[in-house]
């Protein structure tokens, strides 16, 4: 990854009203050239400036339709990024305003590793192994999966991801003997729980360790390979969490993101995507109370917007995405006055056969039908 240069003091000095009708007035005049895109679990001072919200996937979909919008700021982080400019159309460009932005679970799969760990867990059993990515991956892990037959899962539609992977080719599925689930740990083993698959069946993949940790019979036992990353915000909710949040507020009900530890999802009364969760939240009666395992500024902001209803996030001391958090209003507005002034900064672009392959793994993906409703209870 490229690195951040420091931005001129103009920037790190300037008063946040300052900073706000700066980039109110650069919005104004590039007009419909510039799509600013906002991730749910960015910080309210930068979402504000967003003309859409969603998940990274809806986000880089949404943004590739806005054909007239030269100009994509993502306030998302590097693989969103990277997703947008492969599904870009020709004449857009991306930016990332902050390149310290990154997310750290997909920076846990280097893409060299994972495939060698998929030729070594193929070499162990001769078994079929064919890789999943979910989309929080970077650009080359998802052209690896669809060279290597894969495809790559959101948190809405992995378990039918998984279910095409496993289904033989010969009626439209991958023929996978085993699935290698890439980048999260969690997302996997909890996805291959709610399909009613045993723990034992997932095998966690080290790639510290020689062949991953695993012998030929942990492989030959396995139907799930589980890359060994992990999300640190969604890894700071736990059990005694929501003993906590259970026992201060009666009939409260707990909801928990995929990527939260298996031992918390069993705890919780459902689970689902960052999508689903809104949409459950959206849906919820008047009065009802909440406890959400997903990311805080998100969680937040939902507590603002349905102040009917009691919303916290689970675990009361905070789960903020701290890579989202750099982007900030500073440099959202140098990435603005860089489109003003023809001086693009933070342009992010993937290399044409890297995207075509990346492409191909999020086309087999969306071709995959959607689960649309939260994966349990609800
Ligand atoms: S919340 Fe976790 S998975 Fe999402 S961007 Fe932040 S570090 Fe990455």
């Amino acid at each position: 990854m490229e690195t951040q240069i420091p931005l001129p003091s103009e920037y790190t000095r300037a008063e946040t009203s300052e900073l706000s009708n700066r980039i109110a007035a650069r919005k104004e005049q590039l007009g419909a050239k510039l799509c600013v895109l906002g991730h749910h679990y960015q910080r309210d001072e930068v979402i504000r400036f967003a003309d859409f919200t969603g998940d990274s996937l809806e986000l880089s979909q949404l943004a590739a339709g806005q054909s007239g919008a030269e100009f994509i700021v993502f306030c998302g982080v590097h693989f969103m990024a990277e997703s947008a400019d492969i599904l870009s159309s020709p004449g857009q460009q991306v930016i990332l305003p902050n390149l310290h932005a990154g997310c750290a679970m997909a920076e846990m799969a280097d893409v060299e590793d994972v495939a060698a760990a998929i030729e070594e867990v193929s070499a162990l059993t001769g078994a079929a192994v064919i890789p999943v990515s979910y989309v929080n991956s970077t650009a080359d892990i998802k052209a690896l999966t669809a060279r290597a037959g894969g495809a790559c899962c959101t948190s809405s539609n992995v378990r039918n991801v998984f279910e095409w992977a496993l289904r033989p080719a010969a009626e439209g599925g991958a023929g996978a003997e085993k699935v290698f689930c890439i980048p999260d740990q969690h997302l996997g083993r909890n996805t291959a729980i709610a399909m009613s698959r045993r723990e034992d069946e997932c095998r966690l993949y080290d790639p510290h360790l020689p062949n991953g940790g695993l012998s030929a019979t942990d492989v030959e036992r396995a139907t799930f390979i589980l890359w060994k990353g992990h999300c640190y915000v969604h890894q700071l909710f736990r059990p005694e969490h929501v003993t906590a949040v259970r026992k201060a507020h009666r009939d409260i009900r707990v909801i928990v993101h995929p990527e939260c530890p298996r031992e918390v999802v069993e705890l919780a009364d459902a689970e689902g995507s960052t999508s689903q969760i809104i949409t459950a939240i959206e849906a919820a009666e008047a009065g009802s109370k909440w406890a959400i395992g997903t990311e805080s500024n998100l969680v937040n902001r939902l507590a603002k917007r349905h102040k009917d209803k009691f919303i916290c996030v689970l675990n009361q001391a905070g789960a903020a995405c701290t890579q989202m958090c750099r982007i900030d209003l500073p440099h959202l507005l140098w990435a603005l006055d860089g489109i003003a002034s023809g001086q693009i900064v933070n342009r992010i672009t993937v290399p044409p056969e890297t995207a075509a392959d990346a492409r191909t793994a999020l086309q087999r993906m969306i071709d995959i039908k959607a689960v649309t409703s939260v994966t349990r209870n609800l």
